[in-house]
């Protein structure tokens, strides 16, 4: 592997590509290093080469990078439990990772009492993998109607979702044309906190594919930073 600056360029460089061959402006896709299990020093180095949004996956660790790192687009892409909210609401730009109505309603209240409006995704589980959370596709507008209905401190930016890891990309471009369509259905849905720009979707493995089947912002760790070292 080459430098983090190096490792990005990179990135980069495939991501427009893909962009460009599915007929997209590759401005449009964004690129979200993932640093779980990195360093601070490694965020540095990945903000200094160009990357403007960081990815964290649990509470505790975004908030000691926060700490550390300071205010730039955070976005919290892991799993969210309910009394954790309160921690990040008034340090994240986007949460990617809304799976239900319960989580939607805490975020909402605790953005009101910040007197703030959040960004959210609603993540879904396009594979139906039992491991995974995330709503599945048929269940997707259900929350999304509720979120919208009730959650006056909530804006639906778009969807997530993470694909089961497979050896050979190709294998989950079905999930990404899925999510592809449902995102398109309901990013035409007319109501004032409805404002979809963000399709997420492709990590390190299958980034290329998810950006020929349209995803806006990709969530890349190990092939920015290399593997995650959970000893350390
Ligand atoms: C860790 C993680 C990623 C990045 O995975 P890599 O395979 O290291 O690129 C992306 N999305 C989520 C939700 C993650 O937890």
């Amino acid at each position: 592997m080459g430098s983090i600056a190096e490792n990005i360029a990179m990135i980069e460089a495939e991501k427009s590509a893909a962009a460009t061959r599915a007929g997209r402006d590759p401005k449009e896709v964004l690129l979200c290093a993932v640093t779980k299990n990195h360093t601070v020093e490694d965020i540095k180095e990945a903000l200094a080469a160009g990357v403007t949004d960081i990815g964290e996956n649990r509470v505790q660790e975004l908030l000691d990078k926060y700490d550390q790192v300071g205010p730039v687009n955070w976005h919290m892409i892991g799993h969210l439990q309910t009394n954790k909210v309160k921690y990040i609401i008034d340090k994240v730009c986007l949460i990617h990772s809304v799976d239900s109505f319960k989580l939607a309603e805490e975020i909402n209240r605790r953005a009101a009492q910040h007197d703030l409006t959040m960004d959210i995704l609603i993540e879904v589980n396009a594979a139906g993998d039992e491991a995974k959370f995330g709503v599945d596709l048929e269940s997707a507008e259900k929350l999304l109607d509720e979120v919208l209905e009730k959650c006056d401190r909530i804006r639906v930016r778009g969807l997530m979702t993470i694909a089961p890891y497979v050896e050979d990309p190709e294998d989950v471009r079905p999930y990404f044309r899925s999510m592809k369509e449902l995102y398109n259905r309901l990013a035409a849905i007319e109501h004032p906190r409805l404002d979809f720009k963000y399709l997420s979707m492709g990590m390190s493995n299958d980034r290329v594919v998810a950006v020929e089947e349209g995803a806006s912002i990709i969530r890349v760790g190990t092939a920015i930073f290399g593997p995650r070292n959970y000893f350390q």
